[in-house]
C-alpha cells in the first residue's frame, strides 16, 4: 500500500498545484489501499502567512481531498506540522556532522552575497559555495574576514554525487550537479531538504508526489537517504500546470492559481476535481466527465502528461454545466443558496424564499455555467412588486401596441389556470393568434413587466412561480 503526502507551506492562499497534488496522492493511495497524509511545511519563519493553514485545510476539504492524517486528524507519525519537529531533525543533522557528509559554514550573508556578485560578473559556470570553511575549525575560520557568530550546516557534496534518479512517470531523470546545499540554518530550522528527507522517512512515505520545479532537488535528496542509511522513496515529478501561452501558472499572474478562487466563482468542487484529474493525463478526451472513484479505479501513473498541462477555464466552464445539469434541482437549490450566502449575494433565506428558489431552479438549470450568476438571473423572483426595476433599454424597445398587449394579458393571467403550459396557451391564443403580433415581439411587454427585463428566464414558468396575485400586479404596474 502506498503512503503518500501532500507537503504545502503555509505561505499564502493555497495554490491550485496543491490541490492537483493532493488529486494524485489521494488517488494512489486509494488504489493500493494506502494512506494520504498532509504535511505543513512551516520551516521558513520569515515567510509564514496568518490563516493559511487554516485555508489549506478548508479547501482540500470543500474539493474532498482531506488527508487520512495530518494536523487536524491526527495520526500515528505525528507532530504533522515542521515547527513542532525540531528536536527530530537534530540527530540527523548530528550524524551527517559526525559522518564528514556535512560541515559548519560561517560565512555572513554578506560574504555569500559578495561571493554570487563575483561569480556572477566573472561569468563562473560553478556558481555555488566556495568551500572556504571546510576543514576548519571555528577559531581557524573566525580569523578569515566573513565571519558570522552562528554557523549553518551544509551539505558537503562530492565529486561524484549521483545526478540521475529513477521517476515513476517519467523514467530516469537527469538534473544539474547540486551544490553544498545549507540543511540546517542559523535559527535552528532545518531547511526544506533535510525536513522533507526526515519526515518523508519517519511518516512512512513511499511514494514522494510533487511539482517538476522539484526534480533538481531530488539528487540532494537522494544523497542525503544515503548518508543516513534511510531507504529511498518512489518519486513522481507531476508536470506544472501551464497557461495557453505555455507560461506556468502562478497566483501573480493568475486568479486562477488561488484554490479558493474557483469557491469565490461558484464552480462545484466535483467540477474542479474531474478538471484536474483531466489536466493530469495526456488526452483521455472522450472520457471527460469521470467520477473520483472511477478516476481511482483506472488510474495510473504511466498515463501522467509530462509537458505542461494546458489550464483551459474553457473546458472547466463546461464540466461545471455538465455537473450543474446532471444534478437534482433540490439539491442545486440548496449548492446555489449555500454559495450565495457564504458570498454576501443573500442574507439567510426565509423558507419562502427557498420554497421559491427550489421551484425556480429548473428554469436555469439547463444553462447555468456559474452558481454566482443563478441568484442575479433569478433576482427578480425574490424583489417586491413595487420594487421592480424597469430597465430603460427594454422600456424603450417595446412596441407602440404595448398597452392593449399588457391589458391582454392581465385579462389571460387573471383567470386561466396558473401553470406555465397553460399560461403559455392563454397568453399565445389572445396575443399571437387574437392580436395578430409576431410570437417574437408578442410577449416582451408581459416579459419587462414580469421581470424588468429585456431577456430573462422563461417567462411562462416565471409567471407560473410568481403566482396570480404578484404577476398581476406586475402587468399592472408597467401599464400605468
Ligand atoms: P507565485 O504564484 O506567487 O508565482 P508560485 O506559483 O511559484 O508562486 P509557490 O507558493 O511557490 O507558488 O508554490 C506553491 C505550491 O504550488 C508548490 O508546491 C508548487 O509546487 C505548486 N505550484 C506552483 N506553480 C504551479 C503550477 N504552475 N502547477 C502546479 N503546481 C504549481
Ligand atoms: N513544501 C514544498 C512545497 O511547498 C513541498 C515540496 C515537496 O512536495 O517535496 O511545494
Amino acid at each position: 500500500p502506498a503512503r503518500t503526502r501532500v507537503a504545502p507551506s503555509p505561505t499564502g492562499d493555497p495554490h491550485v498545484g496543491t490541490a492537483f497534488m493532493a488529486l494524485f496522492d489521494l488517488a494512489w493511495a486509494r488504489r493500493t489501499g494506502g494512506r494520504f497524509v498532509l504535511r505543513i511545511e512551516d520551516t521558513d519563519q520569515n515567510r509564514l502567512v496568518e490563516g493559511s493553514e487554516q485555508q489549506i485545510y478548508d479547501s482540500l476539504a470543500w474539493l474532498g481531498l482531506s488527508p487520512d492524517e495530518g494536523p487536524v486528524q491526527g495520526g500515528e507519525f505525528g507532530p504533522y506540522r515542521q515547527s513542532e519537529r525540531l528536536e527530530t531533525y537534530a540527530p540527523y543533522v548530528q550524524q551527517l556532522l559526525d559522518q564528514g557528509n556535512a560541515y559548519h559554514c560561517w560565512c555572513s550573508s554578506e560574504r555569500l552575497a559578495q561571493l554570487r556578485e563575483e561569480q556572477q560578473a566573472s561569468k563562473q559556470s560553478n556558481t555555488g559555495y566556495d568551500r572556504l570553511c571546510v576543514g576548519k575549525t571555528r577559531q581557524e575560520r573566525a580569523a578569515l574576514p566573513g565571519f558570522s557568530e552562528t554557523p549553518v550546516v551544509r551539505m558537503l557534496i562530492p565529486d561524484d554525487a549521483p545526478t540521475s534518479f529513477t521517476d515513476i512517470i517519467r523514467g530516469t531523470v537527469r538534473a544539474p550537479r547540486p551544490d553544498d546545499q545549507v540543511i540546517l540554518k542559523t535559527d535552528g530550522f532545518p531547511t526544506y531538504h533535510l525536513a522533507v528527507v526526515v519526515d518523508d522517512h519517519l511518516m512512512g512515505i513511499n511514494t514522494v508526489v510533487r511539482g517538476e520545479e522539484w526534480i533538481s532537488s531530488t539528487p540532494k535528496h537522494v544523497l542525503l537517504y544515503q548518508w543516513l542509511g534511510l531507504e529511498v522513496p518512489q518519486f513522481a515529478h507531476m508536470p506544472l500546470l501551464r497557461n495557453t501561452d505555455k507560461s506556468k501558472i502562478s497566483k501573480r499572474k493568475n486568479p486562477a492559481a488561488r484554490l479558493m478562487w474557483f469557491k469565490e466563482q461558484g464552480y462545484l468542487p466535483e467540477a474542479v476535481r474531474n478538471f484536474l484529474q483531466l489536466l493530469g493525463y495526456a488526452g483521455d478526451e472522450e472520457n471527460e466527465v469521470k467520477s473520483f472513484e472511477q478516476f481511482v479505479q483506472e488510474f495510473s501513473w504511466e498515463k501522467v502528461n509530462t509537458t505542461g498541462p494546458i489550464f483551459d477555464l474553457k473546458k472547466l466552464d463546461w464540466l461545471n454545466g455538465h455537473y450543474i445539469r446532471a444534478m437534482a434541482a433540490d439539491e442545486l437549490a440548496t449548492r446555489i443558496s449555500d454559495f450565495a450566502v457564504a458570498a454576501g449575494q443573500w442574507a439567510a433565506p426565509s423558507p419562502a424564499q427557498l420554497d421559491v428558489l427550489r421551484r425556480a431552479v429548473p428554469i436555469i438549470q439547463e444553462r447555468l455555467v456559474l452558481l454566482k450568476d443563478a441568484l442575479p438571473q433569478l433576482d427578480y423572483l425574490f424583489t417586491a412588486d413595487a420594487d421592480i426595476v424597469v430597465d430603460p433599454d427594454a422600456l424603450a424597445g417595446l412596441a407602440d401596441n404595448a398597452p392593449e398587449v399588457l391589458d391582454a394579458a392581465i385579462d389571460v393571467v387573471s383567470s386561466v389556470a396558473l401553470d406555465a403550459a397553460s399560461i403559455q396557451a392563454g397568453l399565445r391564443e389572445r396575443i399571437v393568434e387574437g392580436m395578430g403580433i409576431k410570437p417574437k415581439f408578442a410577449f416582451a411587454p408581459v416579459r419587462v413587466a414580469i421581470s424588468g427585463r429585456k431577456v430573462s428566464p422563461p417567462l411562462f414558468e416565471s409567471i407560473e412561480i410568481l403566482g396570480r396575485e404578484s404577476s398581476l400586479a406586475r402587468l399592472k404596474g408597467l401599464r400605468s
